[in-house]
């Protein structure tokens, strides 16, 4: 098979210069549809077909040479999901995107690509439980040093990047307890080094938070949650500098984590409603937040849209909305956090976030899950901690059922 991008039809959308330039809602409809659609479909036709065949020898071979526009096999490209890719591609402003078949796809496949032995990596401690594994388990593996530093402390982190690193990895806000890491700084920081940044924005959705625009050289997502929005289909995007995402298309065609076509669809479907979704979930997390925060039997509660979160204001320059997540603990033993999670009726008790339903979970059994209770309890994160995604239900009935649940504790 190819080893280099065989530069599919661009996807782009009918005039990419002019779409690139239109708000998030109108990109998360229009962006990379290049309409008319195959047949006139109104909607982004599911390509499902493994290779793509042709009748001319001479054209087959301009396009796996490169040389003209076209796919050859659905492991290095394939039309539905080009489309995804340059949707995400504009909704984060980068250069290029290429899509994984689930987040960790796409962070692993990054960080195997970029690290090589000798190499030093710096990170956070409070990563999602399954980057804290890779960082923990499998890099240091590969010769790779990783210092893994306390997410809150800027200080920390600029005082770790200036002993000399190969890559930066951050995640804001962080998952489950939604700190919040000063981009700004952090990415400054490495830039002074030649360090290459990549920042997982999964829970952010380039809605709220653009690293790129931020200086970022690399941003990931988990496109199982936000991006695609109904907890239907798993995906990873990256999008970032030509240059360095294109190293990682050529690392994902050989070891196959590929995006399905049908999930893309799936996903192109959630993403046309992603500002829609990620405005009201913005406005429903601060109201949830607000109403935990002030209830007696609500001991914690975390979401960065507080003015008592520690780094409200570095959310508030970074982020034009604080999002639909929040975690917090409430006053019992894990026995009463099972009465009151028992006690909500519409929730999914479930290990995802970012869906039009609301979700709620433990992180023992949830984000966290890869992690021993020591490891978690090294990460500040209680046994008893829980992490609430609102969903699109309205607001006040969701308000409604978590006061009558914090009453049956
Ligand atoms: N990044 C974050 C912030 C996540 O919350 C998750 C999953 O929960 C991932 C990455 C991994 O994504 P996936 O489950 O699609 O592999």
């Amino acid at each position: 098979m190819a080893t280099t991008d065989r530069n599919p039809p661009s996807g782009a959308g009918r005039k990419p210069s002019t779409i690139a330039s239109q708000k998030p809602s109108t990109i998360a409809v229009w962006g990379g549809e290049e309409h008319p659609l195959a047949f006139g479909a109104a909607q982004v036709p599911i390509v499902q077909s493994a290779p793509f065949a042709y009748e001319d020898m001479d054209e087959w071979a301009s396009v796996a040479l490169g040389q003209s526009e076209g796919f050859i096999y659905s492991r290095n490209t394939n039309p539905t999901v080009a489309v995804f890719e340059e949707k995400c591609r504009l909704l984060e402003g980068g250069e290029k995107a290429i899509a994984f078949s689930s987040g960790m796809a796409a962070i692993s496949n990054t960080l195997f690509t970029h690290l090589s032995p000798g190499d030093r990596v710096v990170s956070i401690k409070d990563s999602y439980g399954g980057t804290s594994r890779l960082f923990l388990d499998h890099v240091p593996r590969m010769g790779v040093e990783v210092d893994l530093i306390e997410t809150s402390d800027s200080d920390a982190i600029e005082a770790s990047i200036a002993k000399g690193c190969k890559l930066v990895y951050l995640e804001t806000p962080t998952n489950p307890t939604l700190k919040i890491i000063d981009l700004r700084r952090a990415i400054a920081a490495a830039k002074a080094q030649g360090a290459i940044t990549v920042v997982d924005n999964t829970f952010a959705t380039p809605i709220n938070q653009t690293p790129l625009a931020l200086g970022a050289d690399l941003v990931l997502h988990s496109a199982t949650k936000y991006l695609g929005g109904h907890d239907d289909a798993m995906g990873g995007v990256l999008i970032g500098r030509r240059d360095l995402v294109q190293s990682v298309y050529e690392y994902r065609e050989i070891c196959g984590a590929v995006l399905s076509a049908f999930s893309a669809y799936l996903l192109l479907r959630g993403m046309k409603t992603l500002d829609l979704r990620v405005q009201k979930q913005n406005q429903t997390g601060l109201s949830v937040a607000r109403f935990l925060k002030a209830h007696p039997r609500v001991k914690d509660v975390f979401h960065p849209g507080l003015e008592t979160h520690d780094k409200h204001d570095v959310a508030k320059s970074q982020m034009s909305g604080f999002g639909g997540m929040l975690s917090f603990s409430i006053e019992g033993d894990f026995d009463a956090l099972k009465r009151f999670v028992g006690h909500l009726k519409y929730v999914h008790r479930a290990a995802s976030l970012g869906s039009v339903n609301t979700l709620i979970g433990p992180p023992s059994v949830t984000s966290h899950v890869e992690c021993t209770a020591e490891q978690r309890a090294a990460l500040g994160i209680p046994e008893t901690l829980l992490r609430y995604s609102c969903g699109v239900e309205d607001a006040d009935d969701l308000i409604a059922q978590l006061d009558d649940a914090l009453d049956a504790i």
